[in-house]
């Protein structure tokens, strides 16, 4: 069984992602930590994201892997955790640079094929339903409004959770930041050539701007024995 969860930047995609993977016992994939990871990597190794060769070169030669501890997913990049390090605002600003080279893509579009070949996965992502994993048994697009999306994300940065407490609150000018960065992602990423953020045409619309990660959850679990 593969659960294919497309959508914009801070629509609760890991969030449910994770909680299925949790209930339905299958394999969490977060391909956006792999693009964030070889962003990372250009970053620290003074590599150009616009020398598009130069990062297809470095994504060809990292090593990324997933692994866990009492905080939950860890992400590593060549043997080093990194889970927090690709959350930082300066990733942020570059990761889109990076995932529009189409020879990054291909890199990572093989390692996350590698993985849903091994077992049943719940993959996130942009691509996932459109390219990565077109044959998936579930596909979800998952979408929220803006400001909605960016509240989430600044009060999750300030180490709380807007899921779990709806009065929890985040410094303005963070937010701000936040919801102009997911903005221009959002362009980035819905207009470039290769692999642009889209539902696939057989995927469920699950719009989560007024709903709780429980009824999301729940919407998706319910599409998952549909499809069983
Ligand atoms: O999901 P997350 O916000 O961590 O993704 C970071 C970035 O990685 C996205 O803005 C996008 O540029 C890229 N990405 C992608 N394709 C995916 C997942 C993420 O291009 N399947």
């Amino acid at each position: 069984m593969i659960v294919a969860i497309d959508g914009p930047a801070g629509s609760g995609k890991s969030t449910v992602a994770h909680a299925i993977a949790e209930r339905c016992g299958i394999t969490y994939l977060d391909t956006g930590a792999m693009y964030r990871s070889v962003t990372l990597a250009c970053l620290q190794r003074g590599v150009d994201v616009a020398d598009a060769d130069a990062v297809a070169a470095l994504a060809q030669g990292v090593r990324i892997e997933f692994g866990s501890n009492e905080g939950g997913q860890t992400v590593l990049l060549d043997g080093v955790d990194v889970t927090s390090a690709i959350r930082t605002p300066e990733v942020d600003r570059t990761v889109s640079a990076v995932s529009a080279i189409p020879a990054v893509r291909a890199a990572m579009v093989s390692l996350q094929r590698a993985v849903g070949e091994a077992g049943d996965v719940v993959a996130e992502g942009r691509d996932i339903g459109t390219v990565v994993y077109p044959n998936a048994e579930v596909k979800v697009f998952l979408t929220a409004d803006a400001t909605a999306r960016a509240h989430r994300r600044a009060v999750q940065r300030a180490g709380k959770d807007a899921a779990t407490d709806a009065s929890a609150t985040a410094d303005a000018d963070a937010e701000r930041a936040i919801l102009a960065d997911l903005k221009r992602r959002d362009e980035l990423d819905s207009t470039r050539k290769e692999a642009p953020l889209r539902p696939a045409e057989d995927a469920h619309h699950i719009d989560s701007s007024q709903m709780g990660v429980e009824e999301v959850v729940a919407e998706v679990i319910r599409l998952i024995e549909e499809a069983r």
